[in-house]
């Protein structure tokens, strides 16, 4: 499968990896919008949020709790942080396996753009 994300996975690909398990990558994105941005990744392959039936749910809280450990290691829980998952082309989905975008170090908007 001709997927960008799988393959940083699988080290075909240089990526800061900031933290690894067995069923989650994260690393940092490669055009940061915000001092910390980093991406994480089930590595199992699921290309939208759509494509994730009730079989996923374990993988996908195992995420959020990844993004909870991310947080506090890179010293940003307290003051705060935002996850985003893009999904389909009005969302701006570029990468499609599914990912979190945590940013945070600076105040962040809402509305978002
Ligand atoms: P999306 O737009 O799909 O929600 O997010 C894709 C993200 O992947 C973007 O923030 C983009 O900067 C990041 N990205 C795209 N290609 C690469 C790459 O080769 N390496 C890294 N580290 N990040 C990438
Ligand atoms: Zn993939």
């Amino acid at each position: 499968m001709d997927c960008l994300f799988c393959k940083i996975i699988n080290k075909q690909i240089p990526a800061k990896s900031v933290y690894e398990d067995e069923r989650v990558f994260a690393f940092n994105d490669i055009n940061p919008q915000a001092p910390v941005h980093i991406l994480i990744l089930p590595k199992k392959h699921i290309s939208t949020i759509l494509d994730a039936g009730q079989e996923e749910n374990e993988l996908i809280g195992h995420m959020f709790q990844a993004a909870n450990k991310i947080a506090r290691d890179n010293g940003v829980a307290e003051k705060g942080f935002r996850l985003v998952m893009n999904c389909n082309r009005d969302a701006g989905q570029t990468v499609f396996h599914i990912h979190l975008h945590l940013l945070a170090g600076r105040g962040m908007h809402w509305p978002p753009g």
